[in-house]
């Protein structure tokens, strides 16, 4: 057999991937991580999702922790680097998040990685695959001036979009597999406010009243949207702008940037003009991409249930804790949620970040196996650091052992590096 490039080589370095690398590289394989952006962190730092769910589970009068391992390991980075990372209760949802500074996420990713010595390729997209029936040999990467061709082990599919998958002829769902994607959102950050402005959800209501009698684009969310201050900084993070897409196509998404774009301009307008204390307002950034919810589901040996989420259901072959309660956004603007039953968690089981008929191939984060309605608490960070440091150490268990992975294995070393099963 020709030598290996790495024992595991990861798509895609949002929660899921950094997991399953740093993961991988924990119980001692060789990793790349394969990132088509300059930087990692997927979602919070290419589309300014500044909060990290899914580490507490949902209510209470204090947190509770349901994700550790190289989940925590990042939040201790990010408190080297200034952040406060304590658990905020939101009053609104009574959920607990952590908030983020995306300049911090990025740094505070690439020492950790580096501290673990995971081969980092940035500006490089998986565009290829070859696989011979169930087994995958190697993928295609493509930088800005070159064309690698790595073999692994095994792989990690941590993409979000199933890119690695799909290039691999596996079988994917799109949305619901009926037509239906949740919503897209473009998150605002506005700056030159005083730190002191005491922001007030019924002028925030006010405004996205006036707002819709200025744009030929309505905002549908009337309750003021999701909002707080980005961390460490004066600067005002809203997501209030969602857009209902009704495919994958370039032309759709194209659509959608330019028409978030031109909203997110009204919006500037329109709170300058009405709202006490934005009179000096910027916007100091979106995106730099919509923030995409939902693309492809690539198909795992097993889906997480709608009933799996509700009873909260335990399992003998768990791999990690989801505790993020089932929020939904089927239509744009009216996000429904759903919450956790039994002890506030249920597990994700081996299955759920298995391939089917591919058996070096592992999913991470918003890729793992799960149904239309579970998929609205499977897919947030702090649960994908968790499926992805299991799926980054069961890629390295399967490279060692052509393919097999036995549960209890896997759960023992998950443990024995910090995770909470
Ligand atoms: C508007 C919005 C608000 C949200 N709010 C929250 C929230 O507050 N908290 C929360 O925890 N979650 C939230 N979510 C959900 C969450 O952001 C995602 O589900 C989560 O980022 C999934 O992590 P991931 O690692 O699977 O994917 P991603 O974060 O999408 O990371 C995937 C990475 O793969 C890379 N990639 C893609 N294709 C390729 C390729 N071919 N080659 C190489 N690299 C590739 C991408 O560039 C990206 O960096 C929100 C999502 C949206 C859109």
């Amino acid at each position: 057999m020709p030598a290996r490039d790495y024992d595991v080589i990861v798509a895609g370095g949002g929660a899921g991937g950094v997991g399953a690398a740093i993961g991988a590289a924990k119980a001692g394989a060789k990793v790349a991580l394969v990132e088509k952006y300059g930087f990692p962190g997927g979602a919070a730092t290419n589309a300014q999702v500044l909060a990290y769910c899914g580490f507490f589970h949902h209510g209470g009068n204090a947190a509770t922790q349901s994700v550790k391992g190289v989940g925590q390991d990042v939040l201790d980075e990010m408190q080297r680097l200034g952040l406060s990372c304590q658990p905020y209760h939101s009053p609104t949802t009574g959920n607990w998040i952590v908030l983020l500074d995306p300049e911090r996420l990025k740094l505070g990713l690439d020492r950790l990685l580096r501290a673990h010595g995971v081969d980092v390729m940035l500006h490089a997209r998986v565009t290829g695959a070859d696989r011979r029936g169930a087994v995958l040999n190697g993928v295609t990467v493509e930088g800005h001036d070159d064309v690698l061709h790595l073999s692994a082990g095994a792989y990690v599919d941590a993409t979000g979009d199933a890119a690695l998958a799909l290039v691999a002829d596996q079988d994917c769902r799109v949305g619901n597999g009926e037509g239906r994607i949740n919503a897209y959102t473009m998150p605002l950050r506005f700056g030159g406010l005083s730190p002191d402005l005491r922001i007030d959800r019924t002028r925030m209501q006010a405004a996205v009243e006036e707002f819709n009698t200025r744009s030929p684009y309505p905002i549908h969310r009337t309750d003021g949207g999701i909002y707080t201050r980005v961390e460490g900084t004066p600067d005002f993070w809203w997501l209030i702008i969602d857009r209902d897409m009704p495919d994958l196509s370039i032309r759709s998404f194209t659509a959608a940037e330019q028409s978030a774009r031109e909203m997110a301009q009204v919006m500037l307008e329109t709170l300058r003009d009405t709202v006490e204390g934005f009179g000096n307002a910027w916007l100091v950034q979106t995106g730099p991409q919509i923030g995409i919810r939902e693309t492809r589901h690539p198909a795992a040996r097993y889906e997480i249930t709608h009933a799996d989420v509700l009873s909260g259901r335990q399992r003998d072959d768990g791999i990690a804790r989801a505790s993020w309660p089932i929020e939904l956004h089927s239509e744009a603007g009216k996000p429904v949620y759903e919450f956790i039953g039994g002890r506030g968690f249920y597990h994700v089981p081996l299955d759920a970040i298995r391939a089917e008929g591919i058996d070096n191939l592992f999913y991470a984060g918003r890729v793992i196996g799960a149904d239309a309605r579970a998929y609205g608490s499977t897919r947030v960070m702090g649960t994908a650091f968790a499926t992805g440091e299991a799926a980054g150490v069961a890629a390295h268990f399967a490279a060692q052992g052509q393919g097999t992975v036995i549960p209890a294995e896997l759960q023992n070393r998950l443990i024995a590096q910090g995770a909470f099963i």
